[in-house]
C-alpha cells in the first residue's frame, strides 16, 4: 500500500475535508499529525481513526500564527523525524460584499488560507528537498479559477495559492517533491457555517448548495488517488462549477454577465 507508514501532516483535521482525509489515510496505514485549533475535535477525530497511539500526534495550532510554525514543525520532527505528505487544508471563507468588507477580515482570510499554509510549506520543504521526496498538497478551490460575488477575499486567497504553488512546483519538481493543487467545488462540510460576516464572526448559517454538495469522504479518496499518481492538479466538482471554470477561461465576458445575474452558481 502506497501510504502505509508514510508520515502525513493534515491541517484543518477537526472537520470536513480534513477529517475525511484523516480517516482515509488512517485506513491506508499512514502515520498522522492532526492539526487545527479545537483540540477536543482533534481528539474525536483521532479516536475515530482507530490507529495505534504512537502513530498519531495531535498538534493543535492556529495556522495564522505563522511565527509559531517552526516550533510546531520541530515537535513533528522530534516525533516522526520527517514528513512525507503535508496537506494544507485549513481554510475559512466569508460572505460579505467588498463595500462592507474590512481590511481586518480580508487579512484574516489571507492569514489562514494563504500565509498559514505557506509557513507550513516553508517548514517542511528543506527536509523534503534533502530527502529528494515528498508531497505538498494544497486544498484550493474552484474559486481559485473563477469568482463568485460576496467572496472576494476568499476568491483572491485561492487565486494566490494557485500562483504560488504553480511556481513552487516548477522549482521543486526536479528535486523529487510533488506539488498537488486540489480544486473542490461544493462539498458537504461546515465551510458555509464557518464563513465570516463583516465583523469577522462565523455566520453559523448553512448554504443549500454546500448541503447538497459532494460527500467529503469521496473527495478525500480522490485526493489520495491523485497523491499516489503524483498529479499536479485536480478539480473535484459538479457540472455547474466545471462549466464556470471553462466559461471563465474561454468566454470571460459571458461568464461575468452570467455571474452578475447569478445565473450560473
Ligand atoms: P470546515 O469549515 O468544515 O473545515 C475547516 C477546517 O479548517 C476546520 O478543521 C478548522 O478547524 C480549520 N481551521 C480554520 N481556521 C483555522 C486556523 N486559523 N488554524 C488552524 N485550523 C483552522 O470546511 P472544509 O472542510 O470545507 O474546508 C477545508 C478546505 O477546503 C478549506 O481550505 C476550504 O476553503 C476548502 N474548500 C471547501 C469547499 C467546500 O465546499 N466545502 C469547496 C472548495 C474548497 P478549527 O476550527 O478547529 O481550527
Amino acid at each position: 500500500m502506497f501510504f502505509n507508514g508514510k508520515v502525513v501532516w493534515i491541517t484543518g483535521a477537526s472537520s470536513g475535508i480534513g477529517e475525511s482525509l484523516a480517516y482515509a489515510f488512517a485506513r491506508q496505514g499512514a502515520k498522522l499529525i492532526l492539526s487545527a485549533r479545537r483540540v477536543e475535535e482533534l481528539q474525536r477525530v483521532k479516536a475515530a481513526c482507530n490507529v495505534a497511539d504512537e502513530n498519531v500526534l495531535i498538534l493543535p495550532l492556529d495556522v495564522s500564527d505563522t511565527e509559531s510554525i517552526p516550533a510546531q514543525a520541530k515537535q513533528v520532527y522530534d516525533r516522526f523525524k520527517h514528513v512525507d505528505i503535508l496537506i494544507n487544508n485549513a481554510g475559512v471563507s466569508h460572505w460579505t460584499k467588498v463595500k462592507d468588507l474590512t481590511l481586518e477580515v480580508i487579512q484574516k482570510i489571507f492569514n489562514v488560507n494563504f500565509f498559514g499554509g505557506i509557513a507550513l510549506t516553508k517548514a517542511v520543504l528543506p527536509q523534503m528537498l534533502e530527502n529528494k521526496s515528498g508531497h505538498i498538497v494544497v486544498i484550493s478551490s474552484v474559486l481559485g479559477k473563477m469568482v463568485v460575488q460576496k467572496q472576494a477575499a476568499y476568491n483572491a486567497s485561492k487565486h494566490a495559492l494557485q500562483g504560488f504553488y504553480d511556481t513552487l512546483r516548477l522549482e521543486v519538481a526536479p528535486e523529487g517533491v510533488n506539488v498537488l493543487l486540489v480544486c473542490p467545488g461544493f462539498v458537504r462540510t461546515n465551510v458555509a457555517k464557518n464563513s465570516l460576516n463583516k465583523d469577522g464572526v462565523a455566520i453559523n448559517q448553512d448554504n443549500n448548495k454546500i448541503q447538497k454538495g459532494l460527500d467529503p469522504d469521496d473527495v478525500a479518496n480522490e485526493i489520495l488517488n491523485a497523491i499516489e499518481k503524483s498529479k499536479d492538479e485536480i478539480i473535484i466538482a459538479g457540472r455547474p462549477e466545471r462549466t464556470g471554470i471553462l466559461l471563465k477561461r474561454l468566454f470571460p465576458s459571458l461568464f461575468a454577465q452570467m455571474m452578475r445575474k447569478r445565473k450560473l452558481l
